[in-house]
């Protein structure tokens, strides 16, 4: 991780402190549009966001522009107003803050479309992925996150609950617990039969419970949730399977629990599987182990952007 990686939930986290002792704890969702708008002044810079305006930006979830008025400079901050979806719109307005925080001494414009962030080979690709985790941060405090979940049982009902008081799409939700559970939890997307893409939280990757889907064509398993295609009823508590059924090397007895919603929007079917503690390491396979190395750096670059 480089130094600006870090940086990304540093300023986050700094701003999420200045919003909780001027607004109080119950401050959310997060108002994008006046944070970005008000930022160079609290801070002391003089080139101000003087904007943030609904545009057509075909192709474009967002985009940050330098301008030029009247011998100064200014930033102009656009999101596609074609989006329907208000927490994709605050995601987006969050995202081009970062890039506003973090990047604006290197670049006078920034352009950005829905990706994946399987790759860092590039400095631009690096700074989406640093962009993306800005706004995770801003939008969705990991303590106040810890806060509202408190001893609850975590199923798409609870996390659906998240990001309405975030005011950020079910999937940024779930990707950002995943990021701080310490429970053995993946979500994956799908469609028509195979996935589009997945990730695990940290303590699953490292008990061997992930896919790869990077270049490759993963079926979702026969006899899972996501699988069924007899209804399209939304499993928010979800049902228990053998853990087999998705995890071949899990044990025989063991157990998991599969949420799942349809979405008839993007055609997609999101799957939440949450298996109980891993076996100890040494009852494991010897592979297994050398296997976590890779896919911790696989996924360590794997932010998909959030719908
Ligand atoms: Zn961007």
């Amino acid at each position: 991780m480089t130094t600006v990686m870090a940086q990304a939930p540093a300023e986050a986290n700094r701003l999420s402190r200045l919003l909780s002792l001027s607004r109080g704890v119950d401050r959310f969702p997060v108002d994008v549009e006046e944070l970005a708008i008000g930022y160079a002044a609290q801070f002391g810079h003089d080139d101000p966001i003087a904007s943030v305006v609904g545009a057509d930006l075909p192709g474009f979830e967002g985009a940050l522009y330098r301008v030029e008025k009247s011998g100064k400079h200014e930033w102009a901050l656009i999101y596609n107003s074609a989006i329907e979806v208000p927490g994709r719109i605050r995601f987006t307005m969050a995202h081009e803050l970062g890039h506003y925080i973090l990047h604006r001494k290197n670049r006078d414009e920034f352009q950005c479309s829905e990706s994946d962030m399987l790759h860092w080979e590039s400095d631009e690709k690096r700074q989406e992925a640093e962009a993306d985790v800005f706004a995770s941060y801003l939008l969705m405090p990991i303590d106040d996150f810890q806060r509202t979940i408190g001893t609850d049982t975590v199923d798409l009902d609870v996390l659906d609950h998240c990001a309405q008081r975030y005011g950020v799409s079910l999937t940024a939700a779930i990707l950002k617990w995943l990021e701080f559970t310490s429970q053995r939890a993946i979500l994956v997307m799908s469609t028509e039969g195979h996935m589009l893409w997945a990730r695990s939280s940290q303590s699953a990757l490292r008990s061997g419970a992930f896919f790869r889907t990077k270049n490759a064509v993963v079926p979702i398993p026969a006899g899972s949730l996501a699988a069924s295609t007899e209804s399209a009823t939304p499993e928010k508590q979800g049902i228990e399977l053998a853990a087999r059924t998705w995890f071949p090397k899990e044990p025989a007895g063991m157990s998991l629990r599969e949420m799942r919603i349809v979405s008839d929007r993007y055609e997609q079917t999101m799957s939440l599987l949450i298996l109980p503690k891993a076996e100890p390491r040494w009852m494991r396979e010897p592979e297994e182990r050398d296997d976590e190395l890779l896919d911790e750096r696989i996924q360590s670059g794997h932010l998909p952007r959030c719908k």
